[in-house]
C-alpha cells in the first residue's frame, strides 16, 4: 500500500515537472563542430530523460551479462552441496543398517564437496569398518584428528580400533589425549579407568575413577568397588617394597570403603594383628562376615588369634555362628574345627545344618573325616568320598567373563584379561540339588 501510494506521488510530481518545464518560454541553441541544433526546452527535456532511461536499461543488462557466471556457479554450488548432505544422511542410515554397499555409494557420493571434512571422513570409516577394511577405517580416524572439530571422535574411532587389537598401550595414550579434550565423557572416563588399572598405574586409576564420580560417569557403588580393588593393589605394593604401615593404613582404607571385598578385610586384619591391634583386626572380620562369609574370612579369625589347641579354636570361630545364624560357612568352619578336636556330635550337629544349604564337595569330605574319626568305617568313608566326587564343587574364585577359576583374588583374569571380574561363587561341576535330604537321610546315625 505504501509503496502504491509512493508511485502515484512520484508519477505525480514527474508530471508537474514536465507541466511546468514545457510551460516555461524560451529554446535552446547548440553549435556544435559547424552544426547548429535549435530545440524548444521541452523537447531537450523529454531527450534528456529518454537517454537516462536507456543508459539505465544498458546498465542493467551489462549487469546480468557479467554477473551471470558468478550465478550459475552458485546454483552449481548449492546442488552439489545439497547433493552432497543428501549422501552423507543416506551414508549414515546405511551404516546403521548395515548396507555395506549403499554406505560405499554414500561415499562416493559426499567426494568433491565434502572431501576432506569431519564428516566425509566419519562416514568413510564407518563404511570402511562395516567393509572389515580397518586400515582404510584407522587413516580416515587419523585424518580426523588433525581437524580440533573431529578430533575427539577420531580419538574414539582409533581407540575402539586399539582395544579390539588388544593394544593396551596405545589405547591408554589415546583415552588420556581424549580425556585432555574432553574429560567429562563416559567413554573416556570408563576406558581411562581400566586402562590405567590394566597399566598397574593405581593411582592413576584412582584418579580417573575420582574424575568420574565428579562427572556422575560411574555409579556410586562400582566407583567405591573399584577404588577399593586399587587402594588394595597399592596395599600389596606397599607391602612388598616391605613399607608396612604403609600397607595396614591402604588396605584399611579398602576395607573401609567395602567392608564385603574379602582380600582388603584378610590383608588389612593379618596387619592390624601384626601391630598388635587385635581387636580393630576382629572387628573388621566381624563386619566383613556378616554381609559375606567366606572361608577365608574364618581362616583369617583363626590365624590372627593363634589358637593353643583344638578347643579354643572352636572358641575364636564359635562368635562368627551369632553374627549369621544358620550359615553354611560358619557350619562347615565349626564342623571341621570339631572334628579336629574330636567332638564327634558337634561336628555331626554342624554338618546337619551346613546340608540345609546346597551341600558341595567339601560337605562330603567332612562327613568321610566323620565316619572315619567316630567309626573307624572306611567302607563309608569311601561312599562319602564317592559321593563328593559326583558333588558340586565347593566355591571358588571365579571370573565372571569367562568362568576361569582362581586360587585366589587377582585384579585382572589371566585368561579373558576382564578388569575386577572375579568372584566368590560356586564352581559349576556335579550335580546340583537333591544331594541334601540324601545326606541328612543317608547318613550313618551311630553316635560314640
Ligand atoms: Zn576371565
Amino acid at each position: 500500500m505504501g509503496r502504491i501510494l509512493l508511485y502515484v506521488v512520484l508519477i505525480a510530481a514527474v508530471s508537474l515537472v514536465a507541466v511546468w518545464v514545457a510551460e516555461q518560454p524560451g529554446d535552446v541553441r547548440l553549435i556544435w563542430r559547424g552544426y547548429l541544433v535549435e530545440s524548444s526546452v521541452s523537447m531537450l527535456f523529454v531527450l534528456v530523460m529518454a537517454c537516462a532511461v536507456l543508459l539505465a536499461f544498458a546498465y542493467q543488462v551489462l549487469n546480468f551479462v557479467l554477473s551471470s557466471p558468478r550465478l550459475i556457479q552458485t546454483t552449481r554450488r548449492n546442488r552439489f552441496r545439497e547433493n552432497a548432505y543428501r549422501s552423507l544422511t543416506r551414508g549414515m542410515v546405511a551404516v546403521a543398517a548395515g548396507d555395506i554397499k549403499a554406505a560405499k555409494r554414500a561415499v562416493r557420493g559426499t567426494e568433491g564437496f565434502l572431501s576432506g571434512s569431519p564428516l566425509h571422513l566419519l562416514l568413510t570409516a564407518q563404511a570402511a569398518q562395516l567393509e572389515g577394511n580397518e586400515l582404510l577405517a584407522r587413516e580416515s580416524f587419523k585424518a580426523m584428528l588433525t581437524d580440533p572439530e573431529s578430533e575427539f571422535l577420531g580419538l574414539r574411532g582409533l581407540l575402539v580400533q586399539s582395544l579390539r587389537k588388544g593394544d593396551k598401550k596405545t589405547a591408554l595414550a589415546l583415552a588420556r589425549r581424549a580425556f585432555e579434550i574432553n574429560p567429562r565423557a563416559e567413554w573416556v572416563l570408563t576406558n581411562l579407568i581400566d586402562l590405567e588399572t590394566v597399566a598397574g598405574n593405581w593411582p592413576d586409576a584412582e584418579q580417573s575413577v575420582i574424575a568420574a564420580q565428579r562427572a556422575n560417569g560411574i555409579k556410586p557403588e562400582n566407583a567405591r568397588r573399584r577404588r577399593a580393588v586399587l587402594l588394595y593393589q597399592r596395599a600389596q605394593v606397599a607391602l612388598d617394597q616391605g613399607d608396612e604401615k604403609a600397607a595396614r593404613d591402604l588396605a584399611k582404607r579398602s576395607a573401609n570403603l567395602k567392608a564385603d571385598f574379602v582380600p582388603a578385610v584378610v590383608l588389612a586384619s593379618k596387619l592390624l594383628a601384626s601391630a598388635g591391634r587385635l581387636r580393630r583386626a576382629r572387628k573388621l572380620i566381624a563386619r566383613a562376615w556378616q554381609s559375606a562369609p567366606h572361608p577365608e574370612l574364618s581362616a583369617v579369625l583363626v590365624e590372627i588369634s593363634k589358637p593353643l589347641n583344638d578347643l579354643s579354636r572352636i572358641k575364636i570361630l564359635e562368635p562368627l555362628m551369632s553374627l549369621k545364624p544358620g550359615n553354611m560357612e560358619g557350619h562347615l568352619a565349626l564342623a571341621s574345627a570339631s572334628l579336629d578336636a574330636s567332638l564327634w556330635g558337634a561336628a555331626r550337629e554342624h554338618l546337619g545344618e551346613a546340608a540345609k544349604g546346597i551341600p558341595d564337595q567339601r560337605l562330603y569330605r567332612l562327613m568321610a573325616r566323620l565316619e572315619e574319626g567316630e567309626n573307624q568305617n572306611d567302607a563309608a568313608a569311601r561312599q562319602w568320598l564317592l559321593k563328593a566326587s559326583r558333588a558340586p564343587s565347593e566355591p571358588a574364585w571365579k571370573c565372571r567373563e569367562c568362568g576361569e577359576i582362581s586360587n585366589n583374588w587377582v585384579i585382572q583374569c589371566y585368561s579373558c584379561e576382564g578388569v575386577d571380574s572375579f568372584e566368590w561363587g560356586r564352581g559349576t561341576n556335579g550335580p546340583n540339588g537333591g544331594a541334601a535330604d540324601e545326606l541328612l537321610f543317608a547318613a550313618p546315625s551311630k553316635r560314640a
